[in-house]
């Protein structure tokens, strides 16, 4: 079968989170199951990978794809917020790598008819989890125009969030917004077309942060950061992909604090938290896939991949 979505620097994830033959390893957002085939490839007859997705269509997909691996392959829907009870419903302490790569898959933007894209008239939903409440289309039917503003300012870094507030609420009035193309085209009727190469769609950033608010990422992010140095064994990896700079600062705030240890305010002359460092990270800059990779994959455009080896 061929699958949509084309994993993102494969190798140098490889390269960064296995350290162990027959180790235990979690792909904390299987998707399609890229990663994990290869991480399933690469380890031995004893190692274990526990796969993790929210999205029951990603589960059921992987699934199929890993089904020659499947002594050594466990898969569970659940997020990765949720890994510390995954683990321990497992009898699982601790494990040799962790796996995450944020964001949304090819598969879920082409094919799940979830509203994620615009480029299809799909019901906006975009939940990644049925199981999940809230949909895109309560959040713009519903919220407040100053809390739509906010969301739209602050997770799709939108300068025009707040005209884009305004239509959303002036059109709403004459009745419901309901489908992902309806939406795009208010946004496209009043935020000018950018040109030029790598120009995005208007409504790129307005349908990134109704994605993320109704998926809470960045609170399921910093969820997972503070329980991660408990999950892993010494000498362990995190290994992170990130799609846009409010993860990549999350991720990389988080690394540098692990890094550094010590919490004492920086004028003090000399430490008294005591804290010793928890992680070291392999590479400060992180990595982004090369130009060959992005012109064949273009999800790679805005990867960034930060790693780091628990000591
Ligand atoms: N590495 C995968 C692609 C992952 S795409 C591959 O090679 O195929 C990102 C995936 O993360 C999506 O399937 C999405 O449903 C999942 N996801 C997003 N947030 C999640 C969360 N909090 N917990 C678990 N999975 C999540």
């Amino acid at each position: 079968m061929e699958y949509p979505h084309q994993p993102v620097l494969v190798q140098e994830v490889l390269d960064s989170l296995l350290t162990a033959r027959d180790g235990l390893y979690v792909d904390g957002t299987v998707g399609t199951g890229g990663h994990s085939e290869k991480i399933a490839m690469l380890t031995g007859r004893k190692a274990r990978l526990i796969c993790l997705d929210r999205d029951p269509e990603a589960i059921d997909i992987s699934r199929q794809r890993l089904a020659s691996f499947k002594n050594k392959v466990t898969f569970v829907q659940q997020s990765y917020a949720a890994l510390d009870r995954v683990l321990s419903d497992l009898s699982i302490e601790r494990v040799h790598g962790i796996l995450l790569d944020l964001g949304v898959s090819s598969y879920q933007l082409e094919h799940c008819g979830r509203g994620f894209s615009f480029n299809r008239d799909e019901p906006l939903d975009m939940r990644m989890d049925p199981r999940d409440k809230v949909t895109a289309r309560q959040l713009v039917n519903r919220l407040g125009r100053k809390e739509l503003e906010d969301i739209i300012r602050r997770y799709g870094e939108e300068r025009r969030a707040r005209r884009i507030a305004k239509a959303i609420e002036n059109t709403r009035k004459r009745g419901p917004i309901s489908s992902s193309v309806q939406l795009a085209n208010l946004i496209r009727s009043i935020v000018p077309r950018s040109h030029g190469p790598g120009a995005k769609d208007p409504a790129t950033r307005t349908f990134q942060a109704l994605r993320i608010a109704v998926n809470r990422e960045l609170e399921n992010l910093e969820s997972f950061l503070s329980k991660c140095p408990e999950l892993l064994l010494k000498g362990g990896r995190l290994v992170i992909l990130t799609y846009h700079s409010l993860e990549d600062r999350m991720v990389k705030k988080a690394m540098v604090d692990w890094e550094r240890g010590c919490t004492c305010p920086p004028d003090l002359p000399v430490c008294k938290c005591g804290k010793a460092p928890l992680f070291r990270r392999l590479s400060r800059k992180g990595i982004k896939p090369s130009r060959e990779e992005i012109e064949k994959n273009p999800r790679a455009r805005s990867a960034m991949l930060r790693a780091a080896e628990r000591i």
